[in-house]
């Protein structure tokens, strides 16, 4: 097996070739990926059932569909992507080509997390493929099916010259981040992120860090108990909690949950069943190691369990058997009574516990929220439109969405859906340099900025690089 060195040394060389540049070659990795994906459908979902019991559903909604729409829109845009943006110019450079190339930025590094394995990887690899990079993917070693079949997967299909999955934990993620990388792209939790800072540090090498937060929701003023319960509900329990963006914790008065709770309790029987352990559209938590996690946040938090509770170690499941408000067997948690500093509001839960937290008012609410790190997306259930724009005016987040959970991220990405879809992709893997094309026209013109300094050439200099609305001499 080649050292990471051997590795690097391969992927920086091809770069130099500049093999990567032409479009034809990006559009064939591309297109090579896409078949990967196709083609190996069924084997990723075996994968992603392994790793976390993911329900084929999800899995083809939140993994395959998502990276598959990606590749299609990477492919349709890249021509236009890669285009020269012309910029704007004044009087003096009226002559000139001026615009914006986009370039690869070299060797990038890719690290993975494992809720979302496939997706995670993929997507920001289709941007930094688009963009003419070499790129080393690390997938999370945490979900050891998808990440094996990743590493068989990406040498069948991808350019070994400009491509390699290096495999590996904490110890050899370390190893690895001893090289010099041109760009790193990491999606995981902050505390590693702060080992990742302090590696490119010694490079100076750019990050892009996709972290995680907890992420409030606010249910307040009328409400359609029935629908928010289900979205609620769906957007929580999905992966079985453990998605970035599901709501941490809900935020609503003592009256709305007493009207909620009932509504979430038949929502969660009517989706997993009377026994969700036996749910097959439940999944579980993805190793021994974070469900002890999530099993001592319950431990050490003095909040009441109102359904589940109880986990099945030997089946990695949190739910429990019977919640004293629901009185049926095995379903997702759910606790109310939660302080302010309860266990279970010092980090991000990443699991299917779902804490409720009573406010008097919704600006104590929004106090609580502002007073707490900023959340990656904030969520906010209300029929009264002025509770939304409350909420959106005076909170800050990664992303808002009202009436609903998660479902903004499937929108058609632009700025701010995570920087890294669709031509932010192309962006975060791309260069922006500034070129300038002059000529030899308009000495005279020049020649206002070379000394003798004076008065009367910094006025005219100063007049033909300021803004106008419209310029009749040109
Ligand atoms: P993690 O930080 O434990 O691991 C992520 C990656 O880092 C893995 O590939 C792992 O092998 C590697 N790694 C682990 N320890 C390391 C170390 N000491 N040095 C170098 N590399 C190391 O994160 P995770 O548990 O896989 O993922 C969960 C976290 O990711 C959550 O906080 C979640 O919110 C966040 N997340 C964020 C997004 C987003 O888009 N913002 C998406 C998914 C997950």
């Amino acid at each position: 097996m080649d050292t990471h060195r051997q590795v690097l040394d391969r992927l920086r060389s091809s770069f130099k070739s500049g093999v990567t540049i032409p479009e034809q070659f990006r559009r064939t990795q591309l297109s090579k990926l896409t078949a990967m994906i196709k083609e190996n459908e069924e084997l990723i979902l075996k994968a992603l059932h392994k790793d976390l019991a993911k329900p084929k559903f999800e899995a083809v909604l939140s993994e395959l569909d998502l990276v598959s729409n990606e590749l299609h829109c990477a492919t349709t845009n890249l021509s236009s992507w890669m285009k020269p943006e012309y910029v704007s110019k004044n009087l003096a450079t009226r002559l000139d080509d001026c615009f914006i190339r986009r370039e690869p930025l070299g060797v990038v590094l890719i690290i993975g997390p494992w809720n979302y394995p496939l997706q995670l990887l993929m997507v920001p690899l289709i941007g930094a493929i688009a963009a003419g990079n070499c790129v080393i993917i690390k997938p999370s070693e945490v979900s050891a099916a998808t990440d094996s079949l990743i590493a068989e997967l990406i040498p069948k299909y991808l350019s070994q010259d400009c491509y390699a999955v290096v495999r590996g934990g904490a110890e050899e993620t370390t190893a690895l981040l001893q090289n010099r990388f041109d760009h790193i792209f990491y999606t995981g939790s902050q505390t590693v992120a702060r080992s990742i800072m302090q590696a490119a540090l010694v490079h100076l090498t750019p990050v892009t860090l996709e972290l995680g937060g907890k992420c409030p929701c606010f249910i307040y003023g009328r409400v359609n108990m029935e629908a928010a319960a289900r979205r609620l509900v769906w957007a929580k329990f999905f992966n079985a909690g453990q998605s970035c963006v599901a709501p941490d914790y809900v935020l609503c008065t003592k009256a709305t949950l007493d009207s909620l709770l009932p509504a979430v309790c038949q929502v969660l029987e009517e989706f997993y069943s009377k026994e969700p352990q036996t749910s097959p559209d439940f999944s579980r938590i993805v190793s021994p190691k974070h469900w002890s996690r999530l099993m001592e946040l319950l431990k050490r938090s003095s909040s009441k369990v109102v359904v589940g509770g109880q986990g099945k170690e030997e089946d990695k499941y949190i739910g429990g058997l019977h919640g004293p408000m629901c009185g049926h067997s095995g379903s997702p948690t759910v606790v109310v009574d939660v302080a302010e500093d309860d266990a279970l509001m010092q980090e991000e839960i990443f699991g299917p516990i779902l804490p409720f937290i009573t406010m008097e008012s919704l600006e104590e609410g929004i106090e609580f929220v502002n007073r707490r790190e900023k959340a990656l997306a904030l969520y906010v259930f209300s029929d009264e439109s002025s509770v939304v724009n409350t909420v959106m005016e005076n909170t800050s987040s990664g992303g808002f969405c009202s009436n609903d959970g998660i479902l903004h991220m499937t929108l058609p990405r632009a700025s701010g859906w995570g920087s890294y879809h669709g031509h932010w992709g192309f962006e975060t893997f791309s260069h922006r340099r500034a070129c300038m094309l002059r000529g030899w026209a308009m000495e005279r013109l020049n020649g206002l900025r070379y000394p003798p300094y004076q008065e009367n050439k910094l006025s005219w200099l100063r007049w033909t690089a300021s803004p106008k609305p419209s310029c009749s001499l040109m």
